[in-house]
């Protein structure tokens, strides 16, 4: 189905924004402009879930989530980052293999399965797009996708 990005992308971070418990400030960096993309919205909506809840659990009191959307050729690349613990350089590409968690004993207490990433990794591939990640241990990570889009509902570039 084709859905306007930016209105899509608002939605999901405003549900999180209302019933978030935690004193996290959601920054908004989205573009004034809008982005058909042809997506499956439930499968997008699952990765995004997991890569905002994932920010939000290893995110400390008083820090930030970015969100932002940036134009590359023809594909739009979008962020979100925290002021978390950050991921040990080498063991950042394994936060999207399967059952994959960084520090098993941390990650029991927090819940989940290890899957999340693993889930999203598939969805954006098949959506024609590439996910990864960047982190700096103790200063936070950037988790970063990019699904091709096209101008407007009829696919028509102006
Ligand atoms: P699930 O998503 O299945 O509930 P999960 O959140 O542990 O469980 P993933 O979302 O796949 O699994 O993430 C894998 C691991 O990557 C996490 O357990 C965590 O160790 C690490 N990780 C993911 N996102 C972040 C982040 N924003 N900051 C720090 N570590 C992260
Ligand atoms: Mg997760």
């Amino acid at each position: 189905e084709f859905v306007e990005f930016n209105k899509f992308f608002n939605r999901i971070i405003d549900r999180f924004e209302m019933s978030k418990s935690q004193q996290v400030h959601f920054k908004r960096l989205l573009p004034d402009s809008q982005f058909f993309v042809e997506i499956d919205a439930d499968k997008l909506t699952q990765v995004i879930d997991n890569i905002i809840s994932n920010a939000l659990k290893y995110s400390p009191d008083g820090g930030n989530i970015r969100f932002g959307i940036i134009v590359q050729e023809g594909f739009l690349k979008v962020m979100v980052s925290d002021d978390g613990m950050g991921i040990p350089k080498e063991n950042v590409e394994r936060i999207f293999d399967r059952f994959y968690r960084v520090d098993r004993a941390r990650a029991r207490s927090m819940g989940g399965s290890g899957l999340g990433l693993a889930i999203a990794r598939e969805m954006i591939e098949a959506h024609g797009g590439a996910i990864w990640a960047e982190s700096e241990e103790g200063h936070g990570t950037t988790i970063f996708f990019t699904l091709p889009f096209e101008l407007d509902e009829a696919g028509e570039w102006d």
